[in-house]
């Protein structure tokens, strides 16, 4: 049996060999950097595992397409409590973000205390309906004996939690869960949900896909168990002090190696020697390694040469990514306090479902609102243009709430759609998909390896994506 290689000593050996550059090779352009591993993206992703390889000694260089580091991770720092465009809550399980922000010196504050403090408005049909109201409103289409919940997202996912049948979240990948992963049309269907109830309280504000056709069941089935374990490992619901960016930011500074911003990556060449990748401003960077930790959409515009094998093509091709357009209210004057109502509502307006901001460490005070539009609703909003959707979202609250007319400013956007460098919030899974295309993120392409946020296996959002930089990290940390 071989012996076991210990990571250390394949990085020693191979760093006393030759770096590069590789036979075959265009010299017309000379190279601009050189590196044992190039890594693509400054998120959290690739930042953690360029930290990771640079902390076994490799030299590292990261190339970002943005002039901004963080990615998904967006503040708009220039706002009261610096709320997030991006990536919100640091949850209790975080263990790798938690440790990577207290590694570098960064302040949480936990909003977990925020919970809790809105009762938000149901706003349907043109009107804000009383909430004790609602069990009889001949709007509400929840089923018989569930009248008295609040619609949409809280009770479907109530609803899953109660027929799951997943008994840990690490079984969504073993192959007898294949035939779990349906829509979630037919799941609610099997329950006997009309199409008008799961209209209603799947695809209003719909937390995943763009509809309950194409969005997996598998996929909640893995959320809610996940959400489980999170509550489990603890009640914290923290952002970063000054913003969730800081920690992206703060990761690229400690690290030793070049973080080259403006750098779009365009062509990815492997030889037998090591990989050559081109950017959009013409530069040639070489190494042994590489390892992308684009989103998916991003990925379609690299060109692989050898190209990748089928299953990873067609996945990169075909995954989609959840539309979600934010908007950030701030309101001039407290004006809930002159109708009585709560600030916060779920509406089926082009304002989606609005949430009461409060960022600062004292959790009672509302900083802003933020209008949060989802799937189709938001493809809307991204069609009429920044502007425009702008006015329209202030207008749809002021119809619903007279009380705010000219009291809110639209004071930030964001849609997640319209960044060419993200293509989505994050990568969502239809019926079918997960089995196929998962895995494939996961193996080695000769010199290349993927990570980021959609290859990791068992964890969401922001820990999804620095577990997958760590098996990335690994990987790579032996192939040196
Ligand atoms: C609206 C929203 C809400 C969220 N809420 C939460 C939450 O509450 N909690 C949570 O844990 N997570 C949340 N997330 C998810 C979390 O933000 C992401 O999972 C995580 O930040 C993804 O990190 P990543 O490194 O995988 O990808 P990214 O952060 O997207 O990094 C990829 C990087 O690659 C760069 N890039 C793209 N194309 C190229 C190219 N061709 N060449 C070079 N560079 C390129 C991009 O500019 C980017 O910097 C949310 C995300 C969104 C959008």
């Amino acid at each position: 049996m071989p012996r076991p290689i210990s990571r250390r000593r394949v990085l020693q050996a191979a760093l006393a060999g030759s770096v590069l550059p590789a036979a075959g090779w265009s010299n017309a352009v000379r190279a601009s950097t050189t590196a044992d591993v190039i890594v693509i993206g400054a998120g959290l992703s690739g930042l953690h595992a360029a930290s990771l390889l640079a902390s076994e000694g490799a030299r590292v260089t990261v190339l970002e397409a943005q002039r901004r580091l963080g990615g998904r991770l967006e503040s708009f720092s220039d706002l009261p409590g610096a709320p997030e465009a991006g990536g919100d809550s640091i949850l209790g399980g975080y263990g790798r973000v938690l440790s990577a922000a207290r590694e570098l010196g960064l302040e949480l504050i936990d909003h977990a205390p925020r919970r809790g403090l809105s009762k938000p408005e149901i706003a349907l049909g043109g009107k804000v309906i009383p909430r004790d109201r609602w069990p009889e409103d001949p709007q509400n289409l929840l089923p018989e004996g569930s009248k008295g919940e609040f619609p949409g997202r809280k009770f479907f996912e109530k609803t899953v939690r109660a027929n799951s049948p997943l008994a840990k979240l690490e079984d969504w990948l073993r192959p007898e869960s294949r035939e779990l992963d349906r829509s979630v049309y037919e799941f609610l269907e099997g329950l006997g949900w009309s199409a008008a109830t799961i209209a209603q309280n799947y695809e209003t504000n719909i937390g995943r896909g763009t509809s309950a056709h194409d969005c997996s069941i598998l996929t909640w089935f893995f959320r809610v168990a996940w959400d489980r374990r999170q509550r489990q490992l603890g009640t914290l619901a923290a952002k970063v002090k000054g913003g969730n960016q800081r920690l992206p930011e703060a990761m690229a500074a400690r690290l030793p190696g070049d973080v080259l911003t403006g750098r779009r990556v365009m062509r990815i060449t492997q030889s037998s020697t090591g990989v050559e990748v081109i950017t959009d401003n013409g530069e040639r960077h070489l190494a042994k390694e590489v390892v992308s930790a684009l989103p998916v959409a991003p990925l379609r515009w690299v060109a692989f040469d050898p190209v990748l094998p089928p299953v990873l093509s067609q996945a990169i091709k075909v995954l989609p990514s959840m539309m979600i357009t934010k908007i950030i209210l701030q309101p001039e004057k407290n004006f809930w306090e002159d109708d009585g109502l709560d600030p916060a509502m779920w509406t089926d307006t082009a304002l989606g479902d609005v949430r009461a901001l409060r960022q600062f460490g004292d959790s009672t005070e509302i900083t802003g609102l933020v209008a949060r539009a989802r799937g189709f609703v938001a493809q809307r909003l991204d069609r009429l243009g920044e502007t425009a959707a702008r006015e329209l979202v202030v207008k749809e609250y002021e119809k619903l709430r007279p009380a705010a007319a000219g009291k809110l400013k639209a004071a930030a956007f964001k849609s997640w759609n319209m960044d060419p460098y993200a293509g989505g919030s994050w990568t969502e899974w239809r019926p079918g998909q997960l089995h196929s295309f998962l895995p494939a993120f996961s193996e080695d392409y000769g010199r290349l390896r993927f990570c980021g946020e959609h290859t990791a296996v068992s964890n969401r959002g922001m820990e999804a994506a620095m577990e997958a930089a760590e098996r990335a990290a690994v990987a790579t940390l032996l192939k040196l």
